[in-house]
């Protein structure tokens, strides 16, 4: 597989899509989502150019990061459980899978003994579906102030995974809507979010033409996963 011209095929997907919707591609962010994938191919994505990865397992993040370059920058985007969380806190610079305000305190918590400040995304399940993580939109602005609140996080923006579907189009309605829902919270905080964490594989040109700021990428990347995680693993 030759992953470079995936990254070069996507760049210039993500160019064509930021030219319909009249916006500069620099606001918009790749992230390479290397769940599922060995140190080695991250390794040729990094070669590419590409700094910002994400994954999703504590366990298989702790065995992987320390094999790749040190330059390269790791958000967290999947499901935290509240006994990671101090291992979270020393392997990523951004949460984007925040979705309850008592994972919010256990990493203020754990920021605050490590003496750092940690960024994080609210994740929103925009949808409503039973089979996914997230806030519900309205318990995000119930919830915000006391968010806000904590002095060891900085709140970003949102983040949402939306349905799958065959046809895309019909995940516009989700992304418009997460991103209605961060202008009513810059609202209600009187401050910018400047992160709309919205698109994947199937569905990221919807995503910037609907606004997203971040996209994050694994399979059009990297190919199907295949990594199986080590063995000691228990999340
Ligand atoms: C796996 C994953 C992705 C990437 O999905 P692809 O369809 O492989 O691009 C993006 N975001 C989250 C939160 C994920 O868990």
């Amino acid at each position: 597989m030759d992953l470079a011209a995936n990254v070069e095929a996507i760049q210039r997907h993500i160019t064509a899509a930021c030219t319909r919707a009249g916006r500069d591609p620099r606001t918009v962010q790749l992230m390479a989502v290397s769940k599922g994938h060995p140190p080695e191919a991250i390794r040729a994505v990094a070669d590419t150019g590409l700094t910002l990865f994400g994954e999703s397992k504590i366990q298989e993040a702790k065995v992987k990061i320390p094999q790749c370059p040190s330059r390269l920058h790791w958000q967290m985007i999947g499901h935290l459980q509240s006994n990671k969380v101090k291992d979270a806190v020393q392997l990523f610079e951004m949460i984007q899978s925040v979705d309850s305000l008592s994972l919010a305190e256990e990493l203020n918590k754990r920021a605050e003994q490590s003496a750092k400040t940690l960024p994080i995304l609210l994740e929103v399940n925009v949808a409503g579906e039973s089979s996914k993580f997230g806030y519900g939109p309205e318990s995000v602005l119930a919830e915000l102030e006391q968010l806000n609140s904590l002095k060891r996080l900085e709140l970003h923006g949102l983040m949402t995974i939306a349905p799958y579907v065959q046809d895309v189009e019909r995940v516009r309605p989700f992304f418009r809507k997460l991103r209605q829902l961060k202008e009513q919270c810059e609202q209600q905080l009187g401050a910018p979010l400047p992160v709309l964490s919205m698109g994947m594989s199937g569905d990221f040109e919807v995503a910037i033409e609907e606004g997203s700021t971040l996209v994050r990428v694994g399979t059009a990347i990297f190919g199907e996963r295949t990594y199986t995680r080590p063995v000691a693993s228990q999340d």
